[in-house]
């Protein structure tokens, strides 16, 4: 399932709130079962990454050569990541079993998410958001005629997305720097826009660069912080989000620790 929403573009659709009712359910018994597993251009976003690698017991290195294509698409300034598809006929996820998805526990946000899109709009104001939703609908999809009734805050709590919306706000942010293109002449054959993608996407190999690197040495990081680091991969993806915002930008918490 494809799912965009995260660059704050909102085109006429009719926005839904918190405690409106959507019709919706998914569910062995639909006749699309898996349907939406098949040839479809799914957008990847950094919590994602963390989430699968674990769940496969592989480095996140290993996870974006393995299952993951890097292509400009709607932001020609940075790659989007997308979920690398079979190439069989169907194209189908590399995840799906006859039985359905294997990884169902720790599927992507768009996976989660649908049929609900979220966009975030950047309100002005300093790490200001305004967060809106509307509703999907693929003509494949059965699930639109199924009985059961969510309001939106019930649809987010059943597919567990809370974390990955917070996750994925901090990613917003990141996201509208590079869209400034701040790679200068150039463009992005820059290194730095190499070190970003690293910093951002690939959490094993920019812990690497943390421990086994000058970093430490350059930046008074306390001991607390230091063993977030070491244990955590959201910890550590946040760190890469603020280092992110200082190399690119200048600003954010890494300034206070230079
Ligand atoms: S990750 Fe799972 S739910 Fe998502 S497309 Fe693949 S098989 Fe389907
Ligand atoms: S109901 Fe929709 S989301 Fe569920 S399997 Fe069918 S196409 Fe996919």
């Amino acid at each position: 399932m494809k799912d965009n929403a995260f660059n704050g573009q909102i085109s006429g659709r009719k926005e839904i709130h918190a405690e409106d009712k959507i019709r919706f359910d998914c569910h062995p018994g639909v006749a699309c079962f898996t349907r939406c597993c098949k040839d479809a251009d799914m957008y990847l976003y950094p919590y994602d990454i963390i989430c699968i690698k674990n769940r496969l017991g592989i480095s996140s290195d290993r996870f974006l050569e393995q299952y993951s294509i890097q292509a400009i698409r709607d932001n020609p300034y940075f790659p989007s990541v997308m979920l690398k598809m079979s190439d069989d006929e169907e194209k189908t996820c590399p995840f799906l079993s006859p039985e359905g998805c294997t990884i169902y526990k720790d599927r992507p946000f768009s996976c989660r998410a649908y049929p609900l899109e979220r966009a975030v709009a950047r309100t002005g104001d300093e790490n200001g958001r305004k967060v809106l939703y509307f509703i999907m609908r693929h003509e494949h999809c059965l699930g639109h005629k199924e009985s059961r009734e969510w309001t939106v805050t019930e649809w987010i709590e059943d597919q567990q997305i809370e974390l990955y919306n917070e996750m994925n706000d901090l990613w917003v942010d990141i996201d509208s720097i590079f869209r400034a293109n701040p790679w200068g002449s150039q463009g992005i054959d820059s290194p730095a826009l190499k070190m970003a993608f690293m910093a951002c996407f690939n959490v094993d190999v920019f812990k690497k660069f943390i421990f086994e690197s000058t970093f430490l040495s350059r930046f008074d990081l306390s001991g607390e912080i230091i063993e977030k680091l070491k244990k955590s991969d959201v910890e550590l993806m946040k760190f890469g989000f603020d280092w992110t915002t200082f190399f690119l930008a200048g600003t954010g918490p890494l300034c206070g620790f230079h």
